[in-house]
Order: C-alpha cells, then sequence, then structure tokens
C-alpha cells in the first residue's frame, strides 16, 4: 500500500497510549466520540505500565517482602536466606503483572469502541495526522491529543555507551543482579530501584548532585528514608556528580567531580526525565514546545493550537501518571464541549521505597519561603499502636494548617503505607477540610491512618 492511500476521518486522534492518552481516549468514546489512539508500540499503557510505575513497583514489592523476611528475625520467625529465581521473578513481572493489565486495558478500548493504530504519529497540519510504520495511514481529526509522554534523560556530557550503563528502562528488565551498582540520582528512581537493586542483594553506591536525597521534599520525610538507605547502600555521596564513566576491562570505572573514583559493574543513570515532543511535526501546528520540549497548556490542557490538546509528562512537571489520567479526562471532556478545568488543588507524590514518602500541598519550607501564617503539626509513628505491632516506630505524618482558620493546606507521610495514607490528606485538602474535620472524624482503631486524626488533635490544642 502507497503511504496515504488509506485516510480516515475520526472526532478525536491521541498520540500516545499512556495513562494520558488512554484516559483521553477512553473518555471521549464515553462522551460519543469516535476516537483512534495512535502508538508506535501498538499498544496501550505507554511508559507506566511497560517501564515505568507497574513493573517498578511489582519489583519494589518483592523487596518489601525480602525487607519483612529480614525484619521477622526480630519476633523471632527466621525464614533462612532468601533464595531469588530471577527468570520467575522476571515472567511474574511481565505476565502475571504487566501482561495481564495490559490485557485488561485492550479489553476495556475494545468495550469503548476505542482503535489503537499501530505506529509513529507525524502532524502534517492542525487537521491530520501521518501514520509511519507497517500499516501507514493518514487520519485527518476534529480534534487531536498530544499525549507522547516523556524519556530518560541522559547523562550530561557523558556517552553512555555500553550496556552495562542502564536508564530506568533497562533497569526494570533486570538483566541482572550485579555485584556492585552505581546509582546516579537520588530522586524517584534513583531510589526506588536503588533499594530493588540493593533488596536482591547489589552493592549499591548512590550519588546526587545536590546536598539531599529527594530534593524539594520535606526534610522530615526524607530523614527516615535516607536512614533506611545508608543500611542498605554501602554509601551516599552527596553534592556529587559523576565527571566520567570509562571501561576498565569487565568493570565500569566512575570517576566523581572531587576526583574519587570507584570500581562498578553496572551504572543506573537516573537524572530526570525529558518530554517527548521532538519529530512529531508539531511545527507544521500552532503547538510550539519550549527549549526543554514542554508543550504548554491551560486549564483545559489546550495547546496554542485550537484544535490540538496535550496531556501528560508532555505538559511539563509534575510528570505522574495519575495527574496525566486527571488531564485526559478533562481534555476529553472540554473536547466534548462540557465545562471541565484541570483546577485540582493539589498533585499528591509518593515514592514508593521503604518507608514510603508521600505528600500533597503545601510544605513547611514554601510556606515559610512565602511568609504565609501556618501551624505545623508533627505526629511520630513511635506513639502510634498500629506501627508498634508492625515494628515500624519509623514513620512520621505531618500536617500543614492555617493558622487562624485551621484549614489543611499539606499533608507529608513517611512510613509504610503513606502512598495509601496520602488519599486522605488529599481529600483533606482538596475539599478545604479543617484539622477540626479531621480530628473529629473516627479513625479505625489500630490503624496508621488514627496518625492523621492525631496530628490534627494537636493542632486543636493551643500553640
Ligand atoms: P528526579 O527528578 O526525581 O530525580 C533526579 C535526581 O537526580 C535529582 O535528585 C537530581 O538532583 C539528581 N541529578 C541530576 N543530575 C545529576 C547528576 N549529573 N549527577 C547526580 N545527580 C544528578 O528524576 P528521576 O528519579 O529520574 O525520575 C524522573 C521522573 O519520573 C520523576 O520526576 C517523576 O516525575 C517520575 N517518577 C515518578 C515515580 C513515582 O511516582 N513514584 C517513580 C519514578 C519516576
Amino acid at each position: 500500500m502507497v503511504m496515504g492511500d488509506l485516510v480516515r476521518e475520526v472526532d478525536v486522534a491521541v498520540v500516545g497510549g499512556g495513562p494520558g492518552g488512554y484516559s483521553a481516549a477512553f473518555r471521549c468514546a464515553e462522551l460519543g466520540l469516535e476516537t483512534v489512539v495512535v502508538d508506535a508500540s501498538h499498544r496501550l499503557g505507554g511508559a507506566c505500565l511497560w517501564e515505568g510505575c507497574i513493573p517498578s513497583k511489582a519489583l519494589l514489592h518483592v523487596a518489601a517482602v525480602l525487607g519483612e523476611v529480614e525484619r521477622a528475625k526480630d519476633f523471632g520467625v527466621d525464614f533462612g536466606e532468601p533464595r531469588i529465581a530471577l527468570d520467575a521473578l522476571r515472567k511474574w513481572k511481565a505476565e502475571r503483572v504487566v501482561g495481564k493489565l495490559a490485557r485488561g486495558l485492550a479489553a476495556v478500548a475494545k468495550s469503548k469502541g476505542v482503535e489503537v493504530v499501530g505506529g509513529r504519529g507525524v502532524f502534517e497540519d492542525s487537521r491530520a495526522l501521518r501514520v509511519e510504520g507497517d500499516a501507514p495511514q493518514k487520519i485527518r481529526f476534529t480534534h487531536a491529543v498530544v499525549a507522547t509522554g516523556s524519556a530518560p534523560a541522559p547523562l550530561p556530557g557523558l556517552a553512555l555507551a555500553r550496556d552495562r550503563v542502564m536508564d530506568s528502562t533497562a533497569a526494570l528488565e533486570l538483566p541482572d543482579v550485579p555485584e556492585r551498582l552505581l546509582v546516579v540520582g537520588g530522586g524517584y528512581i534513583g531510589l526506588e530501584l536503588g533499594q530493588v537493586y540493593a533488596a536482591l542483594g547489589s552493592k549499591v553506591t548512590l550519588v546526587e548532585m545536590t546536598d539531599g536525597l529527594l530534593p524539594g521534599v520535606d526534610r522530615d520525610l526524607v530523614q527516615p528514608l535516607t536512614r533506611r538507605c545508608e543500611k542498605l547502600f554501602v554509601k551516599i555521596r552527596l553534592d556529587t556528580t559523576v565527571a566520567s564513566l570509562s571501561e576498565r576491562g569487565s568493570q565500569i570505572e566512575a570517576r566523581f567531580g572531587d576526583g574519587d573514583t570507584i570500581a562498578v559493574d553496572r551504572v543506573l543513570v537516573a537524572v530526570g526525565r525529558r518530554p517527548v515532543s521532538a519529530d512529531l511535526g508539531l511545527e507544521t501546528t500552532r503547538v510550539r514546545p519550549d527549549a526543554r520540549g514542554v508543550v504548554a497548556v491551560d486549564e483545559q490542557c489546550r495547546t496554542a493550537d485550537p484544535r490540538i490538546w496535550a496531556v501528560g509528562d508532555v505538559t511539563g512537571e509534575p510528570m505522574l501518571a495519575h495527574r496525566a489520567m486527571r488531564q485526559g479526562k478533562v481534555a476529553a471532556e472540554a473536547i466534548a464541549g462540557r465545562p471541565a478545568a484541570l483546577d485540582n488543588v493539589v498533585v499528591p507524590a509518593v515514592v514508593f521505597t521503604d518507608p514510603e514518602v508521600a505528600w500533597c500541598g503545601l510544605t513547611e519550607a514554601r510556606a515559610q519561603r512565602e511568609g504565609r501564617r501556618v501551624r505545623i503539626a508533627k505526629f511520630q509513628w513511635a506513639a502510634s499502636g498500629r506501627a508498634a505491632t508492625l515494628g515500624r516506630a519509623d514513620g512520621v505524618t505531618k500536617l500543614v494548617a492555617d493558622a487562624d482558620t485551621g484549614r489543611v493546606l499539606g499533608v507529608g507521610i513517611v512510613g509504610p503505607g503513606a502512598g495509601e495514607l496520602i488519599a486522605e490528606g488529599a481529600l483533606a485538602v482538596e475539599t478545604a477540610l479543617t484539622a477540626e474535620d479531621l480530628a473529629a472524624t473516627i479513625h479505625t482503631h489500630p490503624t496508621l491512618s488514627e496518625t492523621l486524626m492525631e496530628a490534627a488533635e494537636t493542632l486543636l490544642r493551643p500553640a
């Protein structure tokens, strides 16, 4: 077939089938719009399902089980040394976790009448897309949604020639468990995957450019995680960058900015992600990504081109799947002409390490910077009955509330299960609850959720 033979007309063409793209497509279809998703990988799920959130959480679950087995010795249960069958682990991750969810997504698409077109989508103008690949075709659309996501950022100035220098995608494949692993970057990915490899037996050294792990996150929350990482990792080097990586026989020598060197078997680079907006033909439309590749959008996720919308990582920080999904639904509603806006007060965030770190809304540091009058509550989990039964006194639940009204403006939690508990915090901030509302809500006993109630109660006492 000659490219361009087949021309399809649709209401909505979504470019990219990750959480932002499929959420937009599903909602468009529910609202009666004929919708296709164009994805180069011929499948739905995007980086989140295939090389991000889902496989990393599967591996982190394994790391958590290994951690619990280790802790069980404290209460007299010894399972002996764990034996890890990597093939079985990879198979479970690929088939029982990722594969199962992928089949589910494909079934949902089918039930909603959303077709997935395999191939690379390239804009020809503000009305048409060219699909490149095995089945070239042209799609004319009334609206398009750019949901092309992001890709791992390379380490500036260092060519990553060796297959033993991995990005997160390669690391999630679990090619082996290297004896010595260097992790570059102490953000979400460096910490999550650093802990996975450490749990599986690698000796992990982590270098972070700034003076602390998870830059920008409340230090009260980061501290317990740092302590845990200091136990799990061989070394954490802060204020450190990698000046060079070179091959020395079968190993890699890393030279740091201060001249120190170490030899390792593999390197994981996790220094951020960049939007994917190049080579999409956007120059033929009115969309102009900025120097970093970010596509600017308004509250409806509308770009500078009235027919083109954008959702997810391609629209910049925070690059989180749940934000992309919400954007996708907002864009779909707006395309269908319904009132919709991304007017959320908070986008909660979770780092799925041990312990988990989760937060939403205003932080103490930002309140100080902005000179806002707030009251801070910190509830140490050492006083939580549930935490004691779990052998986990290392958690903290923190609230930031308006000093005058008591309105909850921010919530931070560190400890096992923080990623689930933050949902209550997000609801509280989003719906303008006060500390009194949280304190007066009966929380089941004994649970870690009580720590939110307890933290709120401290705010009801005179300052
Ligand atoms: P990140 O921005 O979280 O962390 C990158 C870290 O690398 C920062 O701490 C930064 O200071 C450091 N860094 C940058 N350049 C460096 C250098 N040359 N040498 C040493 N350190 C350097 O980025 P990430 O961990 O790569 O993750 C990318 C994005 O993916 C995240 O921002 C997040 O949006 C998303 N993500 C989310 C989750 C989650 O929701 N749990 C998990 C993984 C990834």
